[in-house]
């Protein structure tokens, strides 16, 4: 049979992988990663993604040698080097095939195109296969055979494919014999740690677990004893009511498949919804997969670019000062603060405070939503461009079914109704422990001399609310 080769991108595991299955299926297969540190620069891909990425990376090549499957480590700077770095490889081993995911990006596109084009000059196969997604990027169409543009339509599609069957689960490999070749011996299979690549970097912790087994662990878990209160639960920072899962989904040490399937397994994998939680999660996976179908159809969001253009005469201000306040967790709004601190600490941060976070930016600071969201992806464990960039254009208004631009969040009301205890507050900012949860949300407003140590808040709200109002009435 002919020699195979599985690249390994954002998708660190052997349960339930696509392209693997298929590279086994064909014949002998050995395993590629390809690690380009200058390009995660470019793609501000955060310290902590990245060691958490070399972690897996670790796991993944031991469960590959139980299969038999050498895993060769290859470093680039940039993708502009990835085609000749493939060709030669599947030159020097004389491999046939080369199988690996899609990935839904503008500049993963077009590398995967340029390997394409380079393969096929030397007779080799690329197959690209979806796996990212429930549904392959580019099926879910209305009746113009257009994409959604809004979400309640491209739910209602999904649900319609769902009820039909959801989607296969792959088997996992069996062992293949051991390959013995002369040449595999001249290739790396060296996995660095961070500090190698980034000598600079300080990661204060790991609490990020890796491995399929642990992430499997966390998935039954959330399952069998948090899914019930999701619906209740998921929208209150200080209570750990979501699954936490969405690092571990985007670097592909779990798949979109695994988790509709645990979702479905009391219903014996039948696509029929039982309580309110199963179908508020079950949404919000589909919100995850409306913006990966976002980003394929329109690739403009790629590229920093507004999905609603006209957003683009929106005149941002010009404030670093203001802007390092909201980085650090210093605005002086305290729900603000502990969000922009939890990410800075954790990588992660809770959806209901990264919207929170996200339209005090854009809307009361009126900032340019992107520099917003580079600082997300620059920090979060979980930085995936899709939803990175949806949950921003959305915070902003200026995305695909955003939140219109004169509904605008006052951060002390979510405050009160999401953290009312202030107890999410207490745990990221210390200098407030000591308030009772009616002062801790706005510390200065029935005393303005309260000594703490501090800082006041930033703006005004109301008239910053007014403020952007009239810059989205301008455009
Ligand atoms: C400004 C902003 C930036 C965001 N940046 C990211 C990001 O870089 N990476 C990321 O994975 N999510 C991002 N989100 C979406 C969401 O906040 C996280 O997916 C969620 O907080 C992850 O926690 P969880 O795994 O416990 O989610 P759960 O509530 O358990 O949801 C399950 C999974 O569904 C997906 N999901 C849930 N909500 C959303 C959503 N609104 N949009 C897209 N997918 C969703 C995630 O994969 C998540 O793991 C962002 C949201 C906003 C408002």
């Amino acid at each position: 049979m002919m020699m195979q080769l599985i690249w390994f991108r954002q998708d660190l595991r052997i349960e339930d992988h696509t392209a693997l299955w298929h590279a086994t299926n064909s014949g002998q297969t050995i395993a590629l990663v390809i690690l380009s540190p200058e390009q995660w620069k470019l793609h501000d891909d955060a310290p902590i993604k990245i060691d958490f990425y070399l972690r897996q990376l670790k796991a993944l090549k031991r469960q590959l040698q139980k299969l038999n499957i050498p895993l060769i480590v290859q470093t680039i700077q940039l993708w502009q080097d990835v085609p000749q770095c493939i060709s030669s490889l599947c030159e020097s081993l004389n491999i046939e095939n080369v199988h690996a995911n899609i990935e839904a990006g503008f500049n993963e596109r077009l590398r995967d195109e340029n390997v394409e084009k380079q393969l096929h000059l030397n007779g080799k196969q690329v197959h690209f296969y979806h796996d990212r997604t429930i549904f392959s990027l580019g099926s879910i169409r209305n009746q113009s055979n257009l994409p959604y543009q809004v979400f309640g339509a491209f739910k209602k599609k999904c649900y319609e494919q769902l009820s039909i069957s959801l989607p296969i689960l792959f088997d996992t490999p069996n062992p293949q014999a051991r390959i013995k070749l002369e040449e595999l011996t001249s290739y790396s299979t060296v996995i660095p740690q961070i500090e190698d690549i980034y000598p600079d970097t300080v990661l204060s912790e790991r609490k990020w677990k890796v491995s399929e087994a642990h992430t499997l662990e966390l998935l039954d878990d959330f399952i069998e004893n948090r899914l019930v209160h999701y619906h209740e639960q998921r929208d209150f920072p200080n209570i750990q009511g979501t699954s936490q899962l969405s690092a571990y989904l985007n670097m592909g040490i779990i798949s979109i498949r695994q988790c509709l399937h645990a979702l479905f397994r009391e219903q014996l994998g039948h696509f029929l919804i039982q309580h309110q939680s199963q179908q508020t999660w079950l949404d919000e996976l589909l919100w995850r997969e409306f913006y990966q179908h976002i980003l394929f159809d329109f690739p403009q969001v790629s590229k920093h670019c507004p999905f609603k253009p006209q957003t683009d005469k929106i005149q941002w201000r010009q404030d670093l000062d203001d802007l390092d306040a909201w980085k650090f967790g210093k605005t002086g709004i305290p729900i603000v603060d502990a969000g922009m601190r939890q990410m800075l600490s954790t990588g992660w941060m809770h959806n209901r405070v990264r919207m929170i976070t996200a339209m005090f930016l854009s809307k009361n600071l009126l900032i340019d939503w992107r520099l917003g969201e580079q600082w997300f992806m620059q920090n979060l464990i979980d930085g995936d461009l899709a939803a990175n960039n949806g949950g921003w254009q959305w915070c902003a208004s200026t995305g695909t079914d955003a939140v219109p631009y004169f509904r605008i969040f006052n951060p002390i009301s979510q405050s009160l109704k999401f953290d009312a205890s202030g107890d999410y507050i207490r745990q990221w900012i210390p200098e407030l422990a000591h308030l009772d949860h009616k002062t801790i949300h706005e510390p200065y407003a029935k005393q303005a001399d309260l000594a703490l140590d501090y800082p006041k808040p930033i703006v005004d709200l109301k008239q910053s609310r007014l403020r952007a109002i009239d810059a989205f009435k301008l455009i």
